[in-house]
């Protein structure tokens, strides 16, 4: 679990306002829920046979004997809030984002933490492929806003309840010839879900993995109509993908349509953004029969990717280097007024020489500093340094807030 200070955090806030902003253009609201909720709600909502539920959530009995969960993920949580608010019943079709921090017991590594932070998006209500094609759009578009480097966005499609299970007997199958060579893991795994052998990242699964069933020879009529309308969404919205038969998901309920955003810059763990539809949850969880699809990014493994491209946000502020407790006084009202306006106003807290207070001015980064003695109080007017050009003149009091401002602006 790791701090996050400065300069990243206000990368983070980049990202952040950047997903509320491009959300908000496709009619997504925020939902914030609990960081902690019933255990049994992620063993229903996130699948008894996922590695999440198996081993990596931190669950613990409270002090009245209940079952809580830190959340592992955001999709269990919404869903139930989507139910318990009665809007699953009264108005089905509705579109969430939520962020903030999730919580999951893994080996630590890079772009692998136990307390890392998700965006994620929920639309429910829309069984139709527009649904899956605008999710994907959606992430696309905030992806692009960053300006985020090297992403490929792979599909694939898990196929129905129709279609699904005779892929699993294949794979079952497949897997059952294999045992001996697959991972103690993997071979808890494929007695209750085939499929999640497929996501396995043990090197000798993997080179099993390879040579197993295919899903798309086991697609219906109707998931290869539902798969080639996304696709032909995507296209009118020239969107680019890539085909991937092994892209499955880590939760249960997955069906149809599955996504990832990866990176080929992050190592093992190049997947930026998941989602898929999930169109059996919402009753799985108590609610009606409603389609639903998400998504969710990882944040860490985005602000590392922003980061090795040179991403950094600054924010020069004007320095106050003030000599003597009357300039300091009398600029007190200065700062005030500047600050209002929007200008970001650092000064030194201690009372020290000119030259040790520019020099902190330089630490920050100042763009401009903004000298003032006794003199220049009695004349109403300042100096001010502008950084980048080492220049110095004469500003009156006066038109101080608006020389910064317009310098901003
Ligand atoms: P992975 O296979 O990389 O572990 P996952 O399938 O477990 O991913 P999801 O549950 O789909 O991941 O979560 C969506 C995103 O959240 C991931 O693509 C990733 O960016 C991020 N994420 C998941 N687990 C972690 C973690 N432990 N630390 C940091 N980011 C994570
Ligand atoms: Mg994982």
């Amino acid at each position: 679990m790791a701090d996050i200070l400065p300069p990243d955090s206000a990368l983070w806030q980049r990202v952040e306002a950047t997903a509320r902003r491009v959300f908000a253009n496709y009619g997504y609201d925020e939902i914030r829920t609990p960081i902690a909720e019933p255990t049994e709600l992620f063993r229903r909502g996130v699948g008894e046979s996922t590695s999440i539920v198996e081993k990596e959530m931190y669950s613990f009995e409270d002090q009245g004997g209940d079952s809580i969960a830190l959340r592992p993920e955001g999709t269990a949580s919404v869903v139930r809030a989507y139910i318990e608010s009665g809007v699953a019943a009264s108005d089905p079709v509705a579109s969430y984002y939520y962020m903030g921090p999730m919580f999951r017991r893994e080996r630590p590594q890079k772009g692998r933490q136990r307390q890392f932070h998700q965006i994620g998006v929920e639309l429910f209500g829309v069984a139709g492929p527009l649904a899956d094609a605008e999710v994907i759009a959606m992430f696309d578009h905030f992806l692009r806003e960053l300006d985020a480097p090297s992403i490929t966005l792979e599909i694939n499609s898990l196929g129905c309840p129709a279609c699904r299970p005779s892929f699993d007997r294949a794979l079952l199958d497949y897997l059952h010839r294999h045992k001996g060579s697959l991972c103690a893991d993997c071979n808890r795994r494929i007695e209750r879900n085939p499929m999640r052998a497929l996501d396995c990242k043990n090197e000798g699964c993997r080179h099993l993995i390879d040579k197993a069933p295919v899903i798309s020879e086991f697609w219906c009529g109707d998931c290869i109509a539902h798969f080639d309308a996304v696709k032909r969404e995507l296209g009118l919205l020239a969107i680019e993908y890539r085909q991937n038969p092994r892209i499955v998901r880590g939760l249960d309920y997955y069906m149809r349509t599955a996504f990832e955003f990866t990176t080929d810059r992050l190592g093992a763990q190049n997947a930026v953004a998941a989602g898929g539809r999930y169109d059996g949850l919402v009753r799985a969880l108590g609610g009606p029969d409603v389609a639903g699809v998400g998504c969710a990014l990882g944040i860490e493994r985005l602000i590392l990717l922003l980061k090795q491209h040179g991403e950094e946000v600054k924010s020069p502020p004007v320095f106050f280097a003030m000599l003597g407790e009357s300039a300091r006084e009398a600029m007190l009202p200065v700062i005030q007024a500047l600050r209002a306006a929007g200008v970001r106003v650092e000064w030194d807290y201690s009372a020290r020489s000119l030259k040790s207070q520019m020099r902190r001015a330089d630490r920050k980064g100042a763009r401009a500093v903004v000298i003032v003695g006794d003199d220049e109080v009695a004349k109403g007017e300042v100096s001010v340094k502008e950084m980048a050009t080492g220049e110095q003149r004469a500003v009156k009091l006066a038109d101080l807030t608006r020389h910064f401002v317009k310098v901003e602006a």
